[in-house]
C-alpha cells in the first residue's frame, strides 16, 4: 500500500517544504521509492531545497496537457536514485489545476512508489483541496506561536471533514530559551490544543536555512545535526519504529545548568 501524505500548516512560512524535502530524502535513504510533488503552483521552492531546478524540463502542468508523460516530468534526485520530484510550473495561478487532475497525477505515481509526499501551498484556497484530497495522511507542521497553532486548529477541522485516516504534527522551530521564558508556547500546550499525536519536533537552527540555500537536505549529512537528525527520527517514525522524542528542553535546561557552575562554580 503506497502512503500518500500531505504536509500541510494553514499558516505559511513555517517549514513545509523544508519538511517534505527532509522526509523524502530521509526516507529515501532507508530505501522507500518515495515521489514529492509540488503542489504550491505559483510559488515552485520544492525544486530549489532539493537543488534539483536545473534538471526540470517538463512539470506537472504538461503531464495535464498530454505533453509528455509523468515518468518524463519525474526528475531524479542526483543523490538518490529512489527519489523523484514531480515539479510544479512556476508563475502559473494557483488555479492551474483542479482537484481532479491532482487526483489522477497522485493516482499515475501511486503505482510505482511506496511513499507519495505532496507539499502543500499555505492558505486554505483551492490549492490546499488539490493537495489534500488525494491524500490519506497528512502531517500538520507548526511553530510555537500562536497564530500558527491557531491556523493548525482550523486546518485539522478541515482536513478531518475530508478522507483523512491519520493526522499528526511536528513543531518545527522550537526555541527552548523563549519557551522557557513564555515568549512561546510549551510542546505539551501545542499538543493539548491540536490534539492529534505528535509527530516530531525540530529545533529552530540556522544550518536548516544555509541547507536551503545550498539545496542539500540536512538529512543527508554524513555527520548529522541535531535537525538533521530530529528529521531523521521523524522518517523512522513514520516507518513505524519507536523512536524516543529529543528533550529540547532538558538539553536547554542542562546547558544552562553547565554554564552557571563555570560561572559560579558548583551549586
Ligand atoms: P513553508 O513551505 O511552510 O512556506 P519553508 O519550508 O519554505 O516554509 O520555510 C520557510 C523559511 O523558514 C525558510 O527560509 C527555511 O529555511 C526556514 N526554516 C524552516 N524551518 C526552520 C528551522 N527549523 N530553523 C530555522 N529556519 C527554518
Ligand atoms: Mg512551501
Amino acid at each position: 500500500m503506497t502512503r500518500i501524505i500531505v504536509i500541510t500548516s494553514g499558516k505559511g512560512g513555517v517549514g513545509k517544504t523544508t519538511t517534505t524535502a527532509n522526509l523524502g530524502a530521509s526516507l529515501a535513504r532507508l530505501g522507500k521509492k518515495v515521489a514529492l510533488i509540488d503542489a504550491d503552483f505559483g510559488l515552485r521552492n520544492l525544486d530549489l531545497l532539493l537543488g534539483l531546478e536545473q534538471r526540470i524540463v517538463y512539470t506537472a502542468i504538461d503531464v495535464l496537457s498530454g505533453d509528455c508523460t509523468i515518468d518524463k516530468a519525474l526528475v531524479k534526485d542526483k543523490r538518490l536514485p529512489n527519489l523523484v520530484l514531480l515539479p510544479a510550473a512556476q508563475n502559473r495561478s494557483k488555479d492551474a489545476i483542479n482537484a481532479e487532475q491532482m487526483q489522477s497525477l497522485v493516482d499515475q505515481l501511486a503505482k510505482k512508489f511506496d511513499y507519495v509526499i505532496i507539499d502543500c501551498p499555505a492558505g486554505i484556497e483551492s490549492g490546499f483541496r488539490n493537495a489534500v484530497i488525494p491524500a490519506k495522511e497528512a502531517i500538520i507542521v507548526t511553530t510555537p506561536e500562536m497564530s500558527a497553532v491557531r491556523d493548525a486548529d482550523r486546518v485539522i477541522g478541515l482536513l478531518e471533514a475530508e478522507n483523512i485516516d491519520r493526522i499528526s504534527v511536528i513543531i518545527n522551530r522550537l526555541r527552548p530559551e523563549m519557551i522557557q521564558l513564555n515568549q512561546m508556547i510549551s510542546v505539551e500546550d501545542i499538543l493539548e490544543l491540536l490534539a492529534i499525536p505528535l509527530l516530531g519536533i525540530v529545533p529552530d537552527d540556522q544550518k536548516i536555512i544555509i541547507s536551503t540555500n545550498k539545496g542539500e537536505p540536512l538529512v543527508l549529512e554524513e555527520k548529522l545535526s541535531i535537525p538533521g537528525l530530529a528529521f531523521q527520527n521523524i522518517s523512522r517514525r513514520l516507518e513505524g519504529q519507536d523512536i524516543p522524542f529529543l528533550d529540547f528542553m532538558a538539553a536547554h535546561n542542562s546547558l544552562l545548568n553547565r554554564i552557571r557552575r563555570r560561572l559560579l562554580g558548583p551549586l
